[in-house]
């Protein structure tokens, strides 16, 4: 090897070569320690002759055999599986950690779930029950239970706390229950029809009511109020009384005439 200068990448891959050989030399010295006797004589019949890597420093030809006969494995450590297990769903670039899948244990990045607000929609118990039919068992009795948070009625904090689910994780779960989107809507529409059915009767009886109270009064206003219209008047002789008879009603007055 000439004394050149070298330029800025070749020193870098002339550190990457070093901190390889080095890795390697641990890896092998690890393995050897398991090695049986048999196994290190054999070893030690091959000639250990330096080898020029042409990278500024010497392997032994001992590590290079090595290196073809050993898989080296690389030990997965805690950090590797934990980053992993979060891998985003949506734009598959890991992430550490992120407000979806801290709530909803649903693994998308916080810059996805910026990006797409409505796919990441969050949804009140009432409305997700009412949109996709679901019960309240169908949230917590199925497994896994769906996650929510909790937060207060912005309406009117003293009706209490509002429960809010992810609108994707609830329609998952909707198509779990209904199988498909068009039995949903079946279901709605029928449940619909139904309310307007259970409508339409309350307001026929309600209906009902009111003209039988308005005949009701009329009636009563009729016979009470209404000013006799009387027809021809006629004289008792035995009685000495004179009266008439009202024409819609029927009703007699009498009098004397004096
Ligand atoms: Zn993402
Ligand atoms: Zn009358």
């Amino acid at each position: 090897v000439g004394c050149k200068l070298l330029s800025a990448a070749q020193k870098a891959q002339i550190e990457r070569n070093r901190q390889k050989a080095l890795l390697l030399r641990q890896s092998r010295l690890s393995a050897k320690s398991f090695q049986t006797k048999e196994e290190k004589k054999h070893l030690m019949k091959v000639p250990a002759k330096e080898i020029d890597t042409g990278a500024g420093f010497f392997l032994d030809e001992e590590d290079e055999l090595d290196l073809k006969n050993q898989h080296v494995e690389y030990v997965k450590g805690p950090a590797m599986t934990y980053s992993k297990d979060l891998l985003c769903e949506d734009c598959g670039q890991m992430f550490v950690e992120s407000y979806l899948h801290e709530h909803f244990k649903k693994r998308v990045c916080n810059k996805c779930r910026e990006n797409h607000e409505d796919k990441y929609n969050l949804i009140t118990k009432t409305d997700a029950k009412n949109k996709y039919l679901l019960k309240d068992a169908d949230f917590d009795k199925r497994e896994p239970a769906l996650k929510f948070i909790v937060r207060k009625n912005p309406h009117n904090p003293r009706w209490g706390d509002m429960k809010l689910y992810l609108e994707s994780q609830v329609s998952e779960r909707a198509l779990e229950v209904w199988e498909s989107e068009e039995n949903i809507e079946q279901a709605k529409d029928q449940k619909c029809e139904k309310q307007n059915k259970m409508k339409k009767k309350k307001f026929e009886k309600k209906m009902k009511e009111l003209r039988m109270t308005v005949r009701g009064s009329l009636w009563r206003k009729q016979t009470t109020m209404h000013e006799h219209t009387y027809g021809e008047e006629t004289y008792d002789e035995e009685e000495e009384t004179y009266s008439k008879t009202c024409t819609t009603c029927s009703h007699v007055m009498s009098y004397e005439k004096m």
